[in-house]
């Protein structure tokens, strides 16, 4: 690892400042992606600004009838909130399925939507329920934010707050994860909104898409029957050793079968062990 300077702010206006006025600073959530590439020397920044001591951050609540979730909220703080269970359980469910405790200790829904991953399971659910990302700058709309391979509409030194989820009839979340890194092979999230369906698809591509083939069979009828002869036409699908691109197309109709048979049956397991 190379030196760096440890900042630890107390509110998002100094962290802020704190970003603008080192030379080559980032932002830690809980620094489960981030050091691991510092230690091992793939990346390398003059300051780290510690966000875990800014109050306040990791607030879940709700507001104006949407669910507001903090930045720094940890993954394990989501899957056992009473309010997010209340409001969005499959969000509770899906964040109950990252990785693994330690993953989940220290893992928060900022630092996962910032990095983009393109297996995490996050994105899936922000651009499936048509979140908005809230910085300390300005919103962004889901469907603006997700723009490429670990890319996303974030500027330099822009912080992610919270983020904003809007609460569906319905939602469901199901995931063929990889067995070992627990990561989505893929991952369909599928929600029932006020202005029809939305299916968001993660670890299949480069960066989570929407597939509005099965939004639009969706919108007119939340069946499994609806999905009877829709064949998505996809661009690039990942392949690797563990599924190549055909099979991964495979699994995403798979995934959006099972997620609908959740939204319609809730009690029904959507991803593997
Ligand atoms: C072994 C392992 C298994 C995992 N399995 C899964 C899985 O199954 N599913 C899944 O979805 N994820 C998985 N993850 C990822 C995990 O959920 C973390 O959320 C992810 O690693 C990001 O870590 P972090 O939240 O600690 O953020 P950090 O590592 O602190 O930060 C990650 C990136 O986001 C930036 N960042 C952090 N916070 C902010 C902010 N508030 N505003 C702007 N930028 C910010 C940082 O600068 C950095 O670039 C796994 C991780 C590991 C190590």
């Amino acid at each position: 690892m190379y030196d760096f300077h440890y900042l630890r702010p107390a509110t998002i206006d100094e962290a802020s400042r704190l970003l603008a006025t080192e030379p080559d600073a980032k932002p830690m959530s809980g620094g489960m992606s981030l050091l691991p590439a510092m230690k091992q020397r793939l990346s390398r920044w003059s300051a780290i600004v510690d966000l875990g001591g800014v109050a306040g951050l990791d607030e879940i609540r709700m507001e104006h009838g949407a669910l507001v979730i903090g930045a720094r909220a940890r993954h394990v703080s989501v899957l056992s909130s009473s309010v997010v269970r209340a409001a969005i359980p499959a969000l509770a469910e899906l964040a109950e399925g990252i990785g693994d405790p330690l993953v989940r200790n220290r893992g928060a829904i900022g630092g996962s939507v910032a990095n983009a991953d393109p297996a995490a399971d996050y994105p899936a659910a922000l651009l499936g329920l048509g979140a908005t990302v809230v910085t300390n700058r300005r919103e962004i709309a889901a469907d603006d934010f997700f723009t490429g391979l670990f890319e996303t509409a974030l500027e330099a030194g822009e912080i992610i707050t919270a983020v904003r989820f809007p609460v569906p009839k319905r939602a469901a979340y199901a995931k063929y994860r990889h067995p070992a890194s627990r990561y989505a092979v893929v991952g369909a999230f599928v929600a029932e909104t006020a202005e029809g369906v939305r299916v968001a698809v993660t670890g299949a591509a480069s960066h989570v898409f929407r597939v509005p083939a099965f939004e639009t069979a969706l919108s007119k009828s939340l069946s499994l029957d609806a999905l009877a002869g829709v064949t998505p036409a996809y661009g690039d699908l990942n392949a690797d050793l563990f599924a190549s691109s055909e099979y991964r197309a495979h699994v995403i109709g798979e995934m959006v079968r099972r997620a609908v048979q959740a939204c319609l049956h809730p009690s029904t397991p959507s991803r593997n062990a």
